[in-house]
């Protein structure tokens, strides 16, 4: 798969994981820091000596203000073994704007701050900001460019009208577009 096409994985079959379990990722992320901070019996100032950060920067990522970055959220499941990829918790997280499976957080975007977005994919959200300013249509009509790739991945034969039909309900539901 061409990387630029990473919103290619359209999961437009995750309409009720998205309600259920999508908007939570960024919560899930804080509380799977706080998890393994304490079940290691550090305080937060011991934990942020770790990872080279202030003990106010573990403060916030606890409270899910802000998060690590990518590098930090490796090094903290590396020195705790934990898998990287469960620290975002939620079972299937989608992107919050192409709806996109984050099966990885080396897929996950990134805030200003350097710190991961728990909510975007990178393609959607590389650096605090949407990489692309578009109408939630506008990104429906760009998840159906990928749909073939979909079908051969997903094993399923939807035709353009009925993958528009689901997309028009679930992109909707995302995040991004909530809040629209
Ligand atoms: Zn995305």
């Amino acid at each position: 798969m061409d990387a630029t096409n990473g919103c290619a994985d359209l999961a437009v079959f995750r309409l009720t994981t998205a309600i259920q379990q999508g908007y939570n990722t960024h919560m899930s992320l804080a509380n799977k820091i706080v998890e393994i901070r304490k079940s290691s019996h550090l305080t937060q100032e011991e934990f942020a000596g770790k990872f080279f950060v202030t003990r106010q920067a573990v403060s916030r990522w606890e409270n899910g203000e802000t998060a690590p970055s990518l590098d930090t959220l490796k090094a903290i499941a590396g020195a705790f073994k934990v898998d990287a990829n469960a620290l975002l918790g939620v079972e299937n997280p989608v992107c919050q704007s192409c709806g996109m499976p984050l099966k990885s957080v080396d897929e996950l975007g990134a805030e200003a701050d350097g710190g991961v977005s728990a909510d975007y994919c990178r393609y959607c959200y590389p650096a605090g900001a949407f990489s692309r300013e578009v109408s939630v249509e506008e990104m429906v009509e760009t998840n159906l460019q990928f749909l073939q790739h979909f079908n051969a991945e997903s094993g399923t034969n939807y035709s353009e009208a009925e993958a528009r039909g689901i997309l028009k309900q679930y992109l909707p539901t995302l995040k991004r577009w909530r809040q629209a």
